[in-house]
């Protein structure tokens, strides 16, 4: 696995850091990318009296719980997961609850004073400050906290003049100088995100290159000289513990909330292209993927996933839901085509493997040839929370096609195979099967 690239975002109060970041997420596209806020590491002031608390300066570096973020931003780029803490503001306290974050090979750190922590420079990839004026930024803040946080406009010039201010002079501005990259203007400049993004993108791949050609990472911590992949397994020694936790069912580092998602339509409508679309996806994200189709379906080739037009991904065989559950297990994200083709029992095992916290991907035929319900997909669509159906072009008529027409005449119902024996069409020109008597 690769090394994680980091980029801060440092910026005075309301200068657009948070924009910035934003923008930078977007046009990297949500996969592989975690934006964490140095707000969220402020120290734990629950044991301070009221007035104790009114008198803490949250402007300054002694704020922040640094140790705790550094620990956790090296974690994340290390490959690990982390707990990251959730801020309660009303009460100046950390919350019982925690936002759990997965590994990703972009992380965002942003932050008024994430450049002024000398250890945290130490780990960025890239290094930015948006530098906005200060008459503006007070503008914004007089703004925000009147409209949003019900402030009287005195207590927010008082609040300024007593800490803002004096905290920017003397640790945010001069954090400046360390920056790689200056952006003016915050978020509204098109220009700056788009070229911040284009560096963290080829910083990205060059990871990816180092990691396949079993490199060691710029900075990772390793003593020993790098032997091919088993380089990065080398290192420390809880990476043996986290590898055998992720062979237990009941790991603790799954996201809250899996889901199903389930893809479906008549043949020939790009099903198995979508799925392997998103599973692609997740690889880039650097999940753990695994890949699963019925041993039933070897046409084209044993261990790939093919589509029509020959795209295709790695995949292994599952003679059962028992093999599907058995193999899910191993994974963060699990993608199974033609799931119409395994028995009864795939139900019960894909809401297991959604419940524990996966992402489970299916794609299936929704309809047999005689035009009706393939089971289990009934059952799945019920209960997906993400439902796509894709639809075929009718090759008599060229309309959206969501019918499958069997084009020969043999009597059972699983009959694998491709355009030989099958076309799409679509409601009208779809003529149903009428040997119906004779099986
Ligand atoms: P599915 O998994 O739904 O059977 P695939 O993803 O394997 O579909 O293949 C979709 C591809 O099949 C399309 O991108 C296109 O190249 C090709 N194709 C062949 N016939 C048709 C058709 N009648 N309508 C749409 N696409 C077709
Ligand atoms: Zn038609």
């Amino acid at each position: 696995m690769s090394r994680g690239v980091l980029i801060g975002i440092a910026g005075g109060s309301a200068s657009g850091k948070t924009l910035v970041a934003a923008k930078i997420y977007e046009a990297l596209g949500p996969d592989g990318v975690a934006i964490l806020k140095q707000d969220s590491y402020y120290r734990d002031l629950a044991d301070l009296t009221p007035e104790e608390r009114a008198r803490v300066n949250f402007d300054h570096p002694d704020a922040f719980d640094t140790p705790l973020l550094l620990e956790q931003v090296s974690r994340l780029l290390g490959g690990e997961p982390i707990e990251e803490p959730i801020y309660d503001f009303t009460r100046h306290a950390r919350s019982e609850r925690t936002r759990r974050v997965l590994p990703v090979s972009v992380v965002i750190l942003e932050g008024i004073l994430v450049l002024a922590e000398r250890e945290l420079r130490a780990l960025m990839d890239i290094k930015v400050f948006v530098d906005t004026d200060s008459d503006v930024r007070l503008l914004r803040r007089l703004r925000r906290d009147i409209h949003e946080r019900g402030r009287t406009v005195e207590s927010v010039l008082s609040q300024y003049e007593t800490y803002v201010r004096p905290m920017h002079l003397e640790f945010i501005e001069p954090s400046k100088r360390f920056a790689d990259v200056i952006i003016p203007e915050g978020g509204h400049n098109r220009v700056g995100v788009d070229l911040l993004a284009t560096k963290v993108q080829a910083v990205r791949n060059e990871r990816y290159a180092e990691a396949e050609a079993g490199v060691a990472p710029g900075r990772a911590p390793t003593g020993a000289p790098s032997t091919g992949r088993a380089s990065n397994r080398a290192d420390a020694g809880n990476r043996a513990v986290e590898s055998d936790r992720s062979r237990n069912p009941m790991r603790g580092d799954l996201p809250r909330g899996g889901s199903l998602e389930v893809i479906c339509g008549p043949m020939f409508s790009g099903k198995t292209e979508e799925l392997i679309r998103r599973l692609r996806r997740s690889q880039i994200a650097r999940q753990r993927v695994v890949i699963l189709k019925p041993s039933i379906d070897d046409r084209y080739d044993v261990d790939h996933l093919v589509s029509h037009s020959q795209i295709k991904i790695p995949s292994l065989q599952a003679r059962s839901a028992r093999d599907v559950l058995e193999h899910g297990r191993e994974a963060e994200v699990v993608g199974i085509d033609e799931v119409q083709f395994f028995d009864e029992g795939i139900v019960a095992a894909l809401e297991t493997l959604a419940n524990e916290g996966r992402r489970v991907i299916v794609a299936g035929l929704d309809m047999d040839y005689r035009a009706r319900p393939f089971e289990p997909m009934p059952q799945l669509l019920a209960r997906a929370e993400y439902i796509t159906k894709t639809l075929a072009i009718c090759v008599t008529c060229g309309a959206p096609a969501g019918r499958t027409q069997r084009v020969t005449h043999r009597g059972e119902r699983i009959l694998v195979g491709s355009s030989e024996h099958y076309e799409a069409r679509c409601r009208r020109c779809f003529d149903p099967p009428r040997e119906e008597g004779a099986e």
